[in-house]
């Protein structure tokens, strides 16, 4: 392997990009950053402190949050200052404030910097809409993951349903197609694959299989030592 890899997991909500990107990092020893829970960890923040209405005020929540990731197991367990918000960050009214705040510009700015310097302290898999456009144009491995519309609602569902919480299969759909196109045209950073991106299209592939493919990606590129930085 190369010193310093970086394996970029971009995609539309739902895509089981984190599931897939936790047992891809696990298999190469590598660090797991979620990007997306640091945006909903903003939007969690400006809710709690009732400034939803005030972009000024989101922004410099983003600017001064303190975001930290502990893996357990399967569980990536998400902290801020505040303690832990692993299940906060999970509800529909997070998922969609935190696609709100993520159009906005200081706030994709603020997320940018912290992204760039937790992808710099060791080989990462990192995913969310912009991991390789934006945040590590330059990573060694990228996969665009998708899946269609109605499979990626029903593994979401299930997500949902086995955490405890109750939701309704065509709400969600509707819910994340709407995220999705939100996402897709946002002026800043918005969700799209990367010109030298891989597709994967898991809506018929196991997470094992999905899994093995991205391994055999970065091990392919390891061997080249080719650099990030
Ligand atoms: O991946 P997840 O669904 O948790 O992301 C929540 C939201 O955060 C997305 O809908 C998107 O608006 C935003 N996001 C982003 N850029 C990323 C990751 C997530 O804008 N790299």
């Amino acid at each position: 392997m190369a010193n310093h890899l970086v394996v970029a997991i971009d995609g539309p909500a739902g895509a089981g990009k984190s599931t897939v990107a936790k047992l891809v990092a696990a298999r190469l020893g590598f660090a797991y950053i979620d990007t997306g829970a640091m945006y909903r960890a903003v939007a969690l923040v400006a809710i709690r402190a009732g400034a939803l209405g005030d972009k000024a005020a989101i922004e410099k929540i983003a600017a001064d949050i303190n975001i930290s990731f502990r893996p357990e197991g399967e569980i990536n367990r998400v902290f801020i200052e505040d303690g832990e918000i692993t299940g906060d960050i999970r509800t529909a009214q997070v998922s969609a404030q935190a696609s709100f705040v993520s159009s906005l510009p200081g706030v994709r700015a603020a997320m940018l910097v912290k992204q760039r310097a937790l992808g710099m302290a060791g080989s990462v898999v990192m995913d969310g809409r912009d991991v390789g456009t934006c945040i590590f144009p330059a990573a060694q491995v990228k996969v665009f993951l998708t899946a269609d519309s109605l499979e990626r609602a029903r593994r979401r569902y299930v997500e949902l349903v086995a955490g405890g919480q109750t939701a309704e299969l065509k709400e969600l759909q509707k819910e994340m197609d709407a995220r999705d196109k939100a996402d897709s045209e946002r002026a800043i950073a918005p969700l799209k694959k990367a010109g030298d991106a891989v597709e994967i299209d898991s809506s018929r592939l196991s997470i094992g299989q999905t899994v093995d493919l991205i391994v055999a990606l970065a091990k392919a590129k390891g061997k080249t030592g080719e650099s990030v930085l």
